[in-house]
């Protein structure tokens, strides 16, 4: 079904409640070593700012454990959403309690509330603390896709005592590509797959293969499948409890499901290793990345391809040269001219360095949330929000 956005609503003085995901990167001196989950928000703000609504945004930030921690304050967001925005953005002294009640926003105006983790009821969706919350808002709209994986007061609890709850832009978006991918993709439909362990990605790769035409398999967790079928794979990452499993999927598979042909291995797993390709892993090796061969097959299914899913680096893509698969296969991606939908982290380091990012359709900023949604769960800080139907008249 269908979720309210907040382009449905009248937002004209009203308080808007934004949950964001605001959990940025800190170095030792505190300071922000990455903006990009701000700038990721900035639209869905600077929208509710424009129709005049006060807006009170929310974030978590690390994990304090329920207590308030100085280090994980929220003030470096505060002063970065600020120079972002151009305009003030005063941090509140918690984010529940009177004195947030006083410095409540005025319309056009910001206010971003302390770390909602500095009290255990966050995490624990308790139900008071919901209501509290709920009580500075009019409208809640939840921009959090990051965290639309975890039922928190913030991300579901608080939902029950708002008159209504629509997905921001971000959010919007996030839903809008991968459903798009997964419910009704541009055919050839192509899901490239790696990363280091089966067991991370048995429930994408379960569902993936009711919505896919092919899934490219790469990564460590390709060795678990090869030795499945009994193949030699050396020294290589695998997860022996996961083999009868592996089989199991490859038998359901059939030839939806490829593995490498091909594999750069090395004698040890350390920069600057000597390594070579070859198509039989012998007994002292250990694979680090998809050969030439495997590239060159991969490369071509995926340039005949309509839409790419991607999740999950094709070798030891922090260890060049074997990020060689990986990139390689970041230009094709690219190349296809398909429409590209990527799980982040690793894979999205990769676009960078293939420097391919402006090509690709999709960038989720939610890793574990993207994880949940690829394998066919229903996210409950996006179920919790308000249908569309309900209030589109
Ligand atoms: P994930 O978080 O599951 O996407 O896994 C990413 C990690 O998988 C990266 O740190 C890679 O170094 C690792 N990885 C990918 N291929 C291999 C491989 N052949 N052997 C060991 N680790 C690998």
């Amino acid at each position: 079904m269908a979720k309210l956005s907040i382009k449905d609503l009248d937002l004209k003085d009203k308080t808007v409640f934004i949950r964001t995901d605001f959990n940025v990167p800190l170095n030792d001196s505190n300071q922000i070593t990455s903006d990009k989950r701000i700038r990721a928000s900035l639209p869905t703000i600077q929208y509710a700012i424009e129709h005049c609504a006060a807006v009170i945004v929310a974030s978590h930030l690390g994990r304090p454990k329920g207590k308030p921690t100085p280090n994980l304050t929220l003030a470096p967001v505060a002063a970065r959403l600020s120079e972002l925005l151009g305009k003030a953005v005063p941090l509140a002294p918690d984010c529940t309690g009177l004195e947030v009640a006083r410095v409540k926003p005025r319309p056009g105006e910001v206010l971003l509330l302390e770390n909602l983790r500095f009290h255990p009821e966050e995490e624990a969706n308790d139900p008071d603390f919901s209501k509290q919350l709920a009580s500075l808002a009019d409208i809640y709209i939840n921009d959090a896709f990051g965290a639309a994986h975890r039922a928190h007061a913030s991300t579901v609890g608080m939902i029950s005592y708002v008159p209504l709850a629509a997905a921001g832009l971000l959010m919007d978006r996030e839903l809008e590509w991968l459903g798009r991918v997964t419910r009704n993709p541009d055919r050839p439909c192509v899901a490239l797959l790696g990363g280091a362990k089966v067991s991370d990605k048995i429930g994408v790769i379960q569902n993936l293969l009711t919505v896919v035409d092919k899934l490219l398999v790469g990564g460590a967790m390709a060795y678990t499948f090869l030795r499945a079928k009994n193949e030699p794979t050396g020294r290589s990452l695998i997860e022996e409890d996961k083999i009868d499993l592996a089989r199991k999927i490859l038998a359901s598979a059939g030839a939806k499901l490829v593995l490498p042909s091909d594999h750069i291995v090395a004698s040890e797993l350390k920069p600057g290793a000597s390594s070579e390709a070859v198509t039989r892993i012998g007994p002292d090796r250990i694979a680090v990345d998809i050969g030439p061969q495997t590239i060159e097959q991969y490369a071509q299914i995926i340039r005949g391809a309509k839409t790419v899913i991607w999740n999950g680096p094709m070798g030891v893509f922090e260890m060049p040269p074997f990020d060689k698969g990986t990139v390689e296969l970041a230009k094709a991606v690219a190349e296809s001219g398909a429409i590209s939908v990527i799980g982040g982290g690793d894979s999205e380091k990769a676009i960078k360095a293939a420097g391919v990012s402006d090509k690709i359709t999709h960038v989720s900023t939610g890793g574990g949330a993207s994880l949940e949604f690829l394998s066919g769960l229903e996210l409950p800080g996006v179920a919790a929000l308000t249908d569309k139907t309900a209030n589109s008249a």
